[in-house]
């Protein structure tokens, strides 16, 4: 059996590993059209900041390693042009030549990925605008920034009066998580910068109010946002450098301009071949990966997967889903029955030190789909035992769902210790779990590490007190006919308030229930909502409407104090 593989990165590299494991007799050829193999296209903005100081160090395999330890006949700088289903072929071109070749195939697997988008916008060609997609991609950013424009090398050379190097400017356009991870990667550069993003927030597949929380964290960092702003076009400035236009008439001077609008399917092959494209414009497969071609497999960033929580078709470019899936064509063609289960979007990205992590289906994405059979949690807990040195809070919003509590999503920032919550609950939601089950999850603690009620089983806790009916809460978006009490001591009240919120400390709440009307739904509120839950649980047993303000003041005002805290 003949397997060609199209695409020698993710998705491509790890179905040719996993392949030759199952089939010593299979012949394996692998096209890549760059110059290297499996490499760690994640470690680029690392690379670009100087973390990551080695290009070598990007690279994970070699095709040495795959001809010497895979047997598998590695081509790099080879492209495939044109694939010929009916004949089985595909053509290769050697891209420093020109040179076709024909080879045929029995079976077929293209992982040729998701380009970044590349609007043709007015001066998009320009000296000093890059993307991060590849490694020549790095090495080109990292050149242009030790050469600096004419200007500042000139300035920085200079060496009479001049002696600091001056603040060089970046623009990066796009705050998804490549935008951001290279942006921070250009202010540890020393870099001055400006993320433009067209949308109202970053990190789109986020719920805004967690969003406004990194927002205000990055800022606070020095990364100046402009949020509703697309971009128009690039001008040349004086000394070699650039301006950035927006569509509302903004410019931006810049050294150096980083695209990150995001990714688009690859899908030139797979049409040129009459593969069906799916809805969302990606390479349409079935759960082996298949394509409409029983032959052609594809796999990665290119084709679209079911969004395992929603059943929609979506486009998930991440490194974990392209590598699982890989390695399930791999399977298939080696004649085992395995099944990609589809994708929940897990995703991480870290930033001056925190962390923000997401999981499942966002809020958005459920009122998107006119889906009311949910509610949603804000809690803070601590990183770790609070009395441990070094607990930070982390911000979390859980999704379940109201019929039946099964988890639908969760997103969760903080300083420490984020990854593993958010692992927890991805796997949870993997599984199928509910709330109930995220209340008897048996985790790892020691102070240092967690909590006996580690914040993945308080987050149960508080969602169960919900749709048991121990705890009913409201959000602040429908606060408003409710009596505000707030149970807070008064010099809280001094930092931050609630207009029109009756004070009643939490102490003294039961001697003075008389002040409380019967005949209102009264909202509690404290900090974070342990308080509010307290109060809410007494006024219940009490005979009082009462509901907890659901993440109390941290959830209506987080975005300004939750790092503060
Ligand atoms: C800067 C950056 C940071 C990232 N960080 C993360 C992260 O932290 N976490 C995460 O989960 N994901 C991250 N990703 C996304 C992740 O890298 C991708 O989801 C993953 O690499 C997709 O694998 P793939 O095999 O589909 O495509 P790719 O890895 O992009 O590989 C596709 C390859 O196919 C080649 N190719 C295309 N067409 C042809 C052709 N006709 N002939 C020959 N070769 C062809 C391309 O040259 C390319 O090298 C990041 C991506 C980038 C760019």
């Amino acid at each position: 059996m003949k397997v060609i593989i199209v695409g020698g990165v993710a998705g491509g590299a790890s179905c040719a590993a996993r392949l030759r494991r199952l089939d010593e007799k299979a012949e394996i050829l692998m096209v890549e059209r760059g110059p290297y193999v499996s490499y760690a296209n994640c470690g680029l903005p690392y690379h670009v900041g100087d973390v990551i100081e080695k290009e070598a160090s990007l690279l994970v395999a070699d095709a040495n390693t795959f001809r010497s330890q895979f047997a598998v006949d590695v081509r790099t700088g080879c492209e495939a042009i044109k694939i010929s289903p009916d004949k089985k072929t595909v053509e290769l071109r050697n891209v420093a030549t020109g040179e076709v070749t024909t080879e045929s195939y029995d079976k077929l697997v293209l992982s040729p990925g998701a380009p970044s988008i590349r609007p043709p916008l007015p001066g998009i060609d320009l000296p000093g605008i890059f993307e991060v997609r590849t490694v020549p991609d790095a090495r080109a950013i990292r050149e242009w920034i030790e050469r600096g424009s004419l200007f500042l090398s000139g300035m920085h050379k200079y060496s009479g009066f001049q002696t600091v190097r001056p603040k060089t400017r970046a623009v990066v356009i796009g705050g998804g998580f490549i935008g951001l991870e290279t942006a921070e990667n250009l202010v540890h550069r020393g870099f001055d910068v400006t993320v433009v993003e067209m949308g109202d927030q970053i990190l789109a597949p986020i719920d805004p109010e967690m969003a406004r929380i990194v927002e205000g964290y990055v800022e606070r960092h020095g990364i100046r946002l402009a949020l509703n702003d697309g971009v128009a076009g690039f001008e040349k400035a004086a000394n070699d450098t650039l301006t950035v236009l927006t569509k509302s008439g903004k410019s931006y001077p810049a050294d150096i301009v980083i695209l990150a609008l995001g990714v688009r399917p690859d899908t030139t092959l797979a049409k040129m071949a009459g593969l069906k494209i799916g809805e969302r414009g990606g390479i349409r497969v079935d759960e082996h990966m298949r394509t409409s071609n029983p032959d052609i497999f594809a796999v990665g960033d290119a084709v679209e997967v079911k969004d395992f929580v929603t059943g929609e078709w979506s486009l998930i470019a991440l490194a974990g889903p392209a590598n699982r899936q890989g390695r399930i064509a791999a399977d298939v063609i080696a004649g085992r029955d395995s099944r990609f289960r589809g994708s929940q979007g897990t995703s991480i990205i870290g930033l001056f030190g925190a962390t923000a992590a997401w999981t499942g289906a966002s809020e958005k994405t459920l009122k998107r789909m006119g889906n009311k059979d949910y509610e949603k949690i804000y809690l803070y807990p601590n990183s770790h035992a609070g009395y441990y040195p070094g607990a930070r809070p982390i911000a979390m919003k859980v999704i379940f769902r109201k019929s039946d509590g099964r988890l639908l999503g969760a997103q969760a920032l903080g300083e420490d210790n984020v990854d593993k919550r958010i692992s927890a609950l991805a796997m949870a939601i993997q599984m199928g779990a509910t709330v109930y089950d995220l209340e008897e999850a048996e985790l790892c603690y020691a102070p240092q590490f967690g909590s006996a009620k580690d914040p993945v089983n308080f987050a149960g806790m508080v969602a169960a007190d919900v749709l048991r009916g121990d705890m009913p809460i409201r959000h602040w978006d429908s606060a408003e006919k409710g009596f505000l009490l707030d149970v807070r001591e008064p010099m809280e009240l001094a930092v931050e308030s609630a207009p029109g919120a009756v004070n009643i400390p939490l102490g003294q709440l039961r001697a003075r229930l008389g002040e409380l009307p019967r005949d209102r739904e009264i909202l509690v509120i404290c900090r974070s909502g342990q308080r509010a839950y307290y109060a809410t649980r007494v006024l219940l047993q009490k005979g009082f409407k009462a509901r907890n303000l659901a993440g109390g003041m941290l959830s209506r005002t987080h975005a300004a104090t939750f790092w503060e805290s």
